[in-house]
């Protein structure tokens, strides 16, 4: 895409992100952007609905004490030990900004993973490099460790719950990675951890040099209401501060502060509809075993599967004839012929099933 020349001219080197489409199609089965199929906690919509009567002539509290508070008790962790931004995205953006410009050291991730890490680099003029993942699509620890270890780099991100591969590392893994590299940050993602991952949050007080980042548009189903959280120690926190005011002081209006703190008020809904997704997880991958595809361990609320017999990119664009939705990436080449598929409500995964069937 050509660039005006009004532009300044970093505005032509970005190399923006790709969400997955967001079309509207009725009746349309929609598994590719692994939002939750279920609705928010209804007491974040009455929540949400009170804050819109109340005090939006008003801006809102900069620093969302009220909702910081609540997600520090949840957690067990002092209020100074949590930051709240715009969705995880721009918590993470700050957290790059924050954390990984180090004259030109690298910042460690793994190949396959979320691709908004690039992107941020491409956006501070951070160098990315790149550990490939091991045979079984999972994150090479030893590797990421050891290169870490000879330093000389600016950190280390990944995901766990890895995506789009949805496989998770044990805590131990966590901690071989922040004893390898203590003189810089490592930023774990959290994205999915409420599935069924083990979270690093019990590990902020031990380690000055871990961040770990989740979301509300997950798990608890708040997609459309951007809201992410960033957990570390004091030092970190202050730094995602000082960031967050040299750029916009009010990132959660007034709607997101009170929805987002009544979600976590209403752990019960919390925990059934994380268990419900959890279910039909394990029962649409037993369905899609039946059906012949290779489908990796998830824990994550998205299966990345594979048909031997039938190309992905076919697939997804006959699924897409069928009103279903799913995410093919065509690159990295070594992800090209899988498909990651988000997991629905019971009725959505049968209407994914009765597709395939007819497919494959
Ligand atoms: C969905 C997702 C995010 C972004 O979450 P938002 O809070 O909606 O910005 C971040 N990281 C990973 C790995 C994700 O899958």
């Amino acid at each position: 895409m050509s660039v005006s020349s009004l532009c300044s001219p970093v505005v032509a080197g970005l190399q923006p992100y790709v969400p997955g489409e967001q079309p509207r199609i009725p009746g349309l089965v929609k598994l590719n952007t692994n939002e939750n199929p279920y609705p928010p906690s209804p007491r974040a919509l009455a929540a949400i609905a009170q804050a819109a009567q109340q005090g939006l002539q008003l801006y809102p509290d900069p620093q969302s004490l009220a909702l910081r508070e609540t997600i520090a008790a949840r957690h067990g962790l002092d209020v100074g030990q949590v930051f709240v931004g715009n969705g995880s995205d721009e918590v993470l953006a700050h957290a790059f900004f924050a954390f990984f410009q180090h004259a030109g050291a690298p910042l460690l991730m793994p190949d396959i993973t979320y691709s908004f890490y690039r992107v941020y680099c491409g956006l501070w003029g951070i160098a990315a490099e790149l550990q490939p993942l091991d045979a079984g699509l999972g994150i090479d620890v030893d590797q990421l460790a050891a290169r870490s270890a000879q330093g000389a780099c600016a950190g280390v991100v990944l995901a766990n719950p890895n995506a789009p591969t949805g496989i998770g590392l044990p805590l131990a893994r966590i901690e071989q990675l922040l004893q390898a590299c203590p003189q810089r940050v490592v930023l774990v993602d959290e994205a999915y951890v409420d599935f069924g991952g083990e979270s690093a949050v019990g590990l902020v007080a031990r380690y000055p040099n871990l961040l770990v980042v989740h979301t509300l548009s997950k798990s608890r189903s708040l997609a459309g209401l951007r809201v992410g959280v960033a957990f570390g120690q004091r030092p970190l926190i202050d730094a995602l501060e000082r960031v967050k005011d040299s750029f916009n002081s009010y990132p959660l209006d007034r709607l997101a502060q009170a929805g987002a703190r009544a979600a976590y008020e209403d752990e019960a809904y919390f925990e059934q509809t994380c268990r419900a997704v959890a279910q039909s997880r394990e029962g649409l991958l037993l369905a899609l075993e039946d059906l012949g595809f290779v489908v990796l361990p998830s824990q994550a609320n998205f299966l990345f599967v594979r048909h031997p017999d039938h190309d992905a990119a076919t697939l997804a664009a006959q699924l897409r004839e069928r009103a279903v939705l799913v995410r093919h990436f065509a690159r990295p080449e070594r992800i090209a012929q899988y498909l990651r598929i988000s997991v629905g409500t019971p009725a959505q995964c049968d209407a994914l099933v009765q597709a395939l069937r007819a497919l494959v």
